[in-house]
């Protein structure tokens, strides 16, 4: 490899908003052939919005809690849950006691109440019996591609909120385009799976990976990795970071988290999915020039 061919190289990407960190990464992308997308903040736009309560009790009573608790999480899913509750014009109530579960969801006091809020397994993990009619609505909320959550009140189910995500205007073309390149896309979340594929049809991905625990993404990269295949971690959150590290080649999105660009290989400024084509294209191009 010439020197002079990875300057230019390098200089031509990042008028593009790609930015590869050194010349060996921009010799390595173009031999990619699978490429995992993270869900949410990379797939999507990773600003969900409050969208349904669902509750038999007084339903500000409820949030009043479920704010008090999220309050104290910085999940993307807390964020929205919070500012979905302030714009109901309900005031917060203040915890005493907070806990995040990774994956699961959060645990808090308040008011001298017991609160959880979270996943199935959460609930189940609680020893929380869910009614079926609740677990029945959750799934057609997430085969619309929402995230639902079960809220308990001192270990009695209390109600059910959901909150929706959408997907980047650009993801679709640009998966098409790698798609059309030959490439293995795969979408990885934590989320639940109906609410995965649902969003991975909008997007038109075929393959998703989804209940994947936060220290999980990497071994998901690590199993491709030994049946052959040349792996790119795209991802945003801190979560992600030690899968873009893994990775063959990990591309974080420039609008997430320092976390994942210290870790990653490649920071694609734009949010837009399209520079992970043409970040490859930028990789031949450069290639053919050393040949
Ligand atoms: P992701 O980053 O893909 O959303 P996580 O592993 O962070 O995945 O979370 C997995 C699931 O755990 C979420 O889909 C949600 O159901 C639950 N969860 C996580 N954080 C919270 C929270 N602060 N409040 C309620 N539920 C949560
Ligand atoms: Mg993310």
């Amino acid at each position: 490899a010439t020197p002079t061919s990875i300057m230019a190289g390098s200089g031509r990407s990042a008028e593009f908003g790609i930015l590869f960190k050194g010349g060996e990464h921009l010799e390595q992308t173009h031999r990619l052939d699978t490429i995992i997308l993270d869900k949410t903040g990379t797939v999507t736009n990773g600003t969900p919005k409050l969208t349904d309560v669902s509750t038999d009790w007084n339903e500000a009573d409820l949030l009043t809690l479920v704010g008090a608790a999220e309050k104290q999480s910085e999940h993307p899913l807390a964020e929205a849950i919070v500012e979905g509750i302030q714009d109901l014009g309900i005031e917060l109530g203040v915890a005493e006691f907070f806990e995040a579960i990774p994956g699961h969801g959060v645990q808090a006091k308040v008011d001298g109440r017991l609160l959880h809020v979270g996943t199935r397994r959460l609930m189940s993990h609680e020893n929380i019996d869910v009614p079926e009619t609740t677990l029945d609505q959750m799934v057609s909320f997430e085969k619309t591609g929402k995230t639902a959550m079960l809220v308990a009140v001192d270990h009695q189910f209390a109600g059910l909120v959901a909150v929706a995500d959408t997907i980047k205007e650009t993801s679709k073309a640009a998966i098409a385009r790698l798609k059309e390149m030959g490439l293995d896309v795969v979408m990885i979340t934590g989320d639940n799976k109906q609410t995965a594929e649902a969003i991975a049809k909008q997007a038109g991905i075929e393959h998703t990976i989804a209940e994947v625990l936060p220290e999980g993404k990497a071994e998901e990269v690590k199993k491709l990795q030994e049946s052959g295949h040349k792996v790119a971690m795209v991802g945003d959150g801190i979560n992600d970071a030690p899968a873009l590290a893994t990775a063959d080649i990990g591309m974080a999105i420039g609008t997430g988290t320092d976390v994942a660009m210290e870790a990653a290989d490649i920071t694609l400024i734009r949010g837009d999915l399209n520079s992970i084509a043409d970040a490859i294209m930028m990789s031949k191009k450069t290639i053919a020039n050393i040949k």
